[in-house]
């Protein structure tokens, strides 16, 4: 494992994303602890030193499980992260935050009040690093409220010495808007946490927000570093360009090179689900491999013959909130398979039940509304029928 710095923290190169641990039965908030363990452990035992969670992964039981997890271990052996949910709250009367539409269950709470509960779960007496969750356009009426004062209330426990770093994730559309943030909080957070990976490069503009974390000085930690598993499984035209130019390397391990690449990068966050996952990853980061810049223009290219595709990552935020319970994520992927005219997709789909059926949306926008990336699901729940009727090309 090598390793990068942030503030002066020696952070390793590979991060342990932790929102897309084992599951029973694909059950989101039911973590399959044992293998999930088996992760955190070989991760512990390879150089990994940072861990990082937020309060909705796994509907909550992510900041529970990794607490559990890292119990053992002596607490400066690692490096925690977690996250403020202030992107997914609404403001009541009298500083109380409630959650928006689709998280229906969850309890009001105070900024307080979900942070004292953050450092229960996890079972700290601090976090390492501490981040806003998804800073963005919408997000800002609750980062920016004056009365509810997040970004105060994270500097008072920094001073207090309950967070020792501070930071920010971000799916905004717009550069400009982290480029504005950061620039009234100047001098509050050592780093900015993007999605970044060669396709969002040009396709959701993380060039530009890349270069205005670092015209702030500050350090990039990365997630989606290959697209929710999206860069690990191309179509099989890029997929064979890649092996033409190295026999041996996987779709993956390409992107995570190609992170590699750049300099401001301190830690590559990565969701691994398995152990194959995991001991691939870490070998990819025993030492770095950067790209070339041939490498480069040959990914710039790959990356430009998928920019049509439905930039679904995978996260499962929006399925939570379906009314028809409806699997959102593989259908979207369904929909880029048979957009580009994979013959298995439609043949999936064929077959796929109800929970795969776009027919049964209600068009009721909770999936839309919540959705980092922007997506409009329903209307590629309307398009997809029809596509389905469509001749086989
Ligand atoms: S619009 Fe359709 S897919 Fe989205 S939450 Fe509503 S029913 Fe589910
Ligand atoms: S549609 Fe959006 S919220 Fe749902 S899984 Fe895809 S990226 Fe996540």
């Amino acid at each position: 494992m090598y390793y990068k710095e942030i503030a002066g923290v020696k952070v390793s190169a590979l991060g342990m994303g932790n929102m897309r641990l084992p599951t029973v039965d694909g059950q989101e908030n039911r973590i399959e602890k044992e293998k999930a363990r088996e992760i955190i452990d070989y991760a512990m035992s390879h150089g990994i030193n940072y861990y990082d969670t937020a309060y909705r992964y796994h509907g909550g039981e992510s900041e529970r499980f990794i607490g559990e997890a890292l119990k053992k271990y002596p607490r400066e052996s690692f490096l925690l992260a977690s996250k403020f949910p202030g992107h997914m709250m609404v403001k009541k009367e009298g500083g109380v935050v409630g959650f928006t539409s689709g998280l229906a269950g969850w309890p009001d709470s105070t900024v307080e009040g979900v942070f004292a509960e953050q450092l229960e779960k996890c079972q700290v007496d601090y976090f390492d690093f501490y981040l806003l969750h998804n800073v963005n356009e919408k997000s800002l009426a609750i980062y920016d409220d004056e009365e509810l004062g997040v970004v105060a209330f994270v500097e008072r426990m920094k001073a207090e010495g309950k967070i020792r770093h501070l930071g920010f994730s971000s799916h905004a559309v717009s550069p400009a808007t982290i480029d504005d943030f950061l620039t009234r909080h100047e001098g509050v957070f050592d780093f900015v946490q993007i999605q970044l990976n060669y396709l969002d490069w040009k396709l959701q503009d993380a060039r530009g927000k890349y270069e205005v974390i670092t015209k702030h000085g500050l350090k990039v930690v990365v997630m989606e570093g290959v697209r929710g598993g999206r860069l690990a499984q191309l179509p099989e035209a890029q997929t064979a360009r890649l092996r033409e130019a190295r026999a041996g390397d996987s779709a993956a391990r390409w992107a995570l090179r190609w992170l590699q690449s750049l300099p401001e990068v301190a830690v590559v966050l990565s969701g691994m689900t398995t152990l194959e996952q995991i001991q691939e990853n870490v070998e990819t980061f025993a030492a770095p491999d950067p790209v070339s810049e041939a490498e480069k223009a040959m990914l710039a290219e790959v990356a430009d013959s998928m920019l049509s595709w439905v930039p679904c990552t995978g996260c499962r935020y929006c399925t939570e909130g379906c009314p028809m319970e409806l699997e959102i994520p593989k259908i979207i992927a369904a929909y880029n398979g048979v957009k580009n005219g994979d013959f298995m997709a439609r043949y999936d789909l064929d077959r796929a039940g109800e929970a795969m059926d776009a027919r049964r949306c209600v068009g009721c926008g909770a999936c839309a509304g919540i959705c980092p990336q922007g997506i409009a699901v329903p209307e590629i729940m309307e398009e997809l029928p029809q596509l389905m009727k469509a001749p086989r090309r």
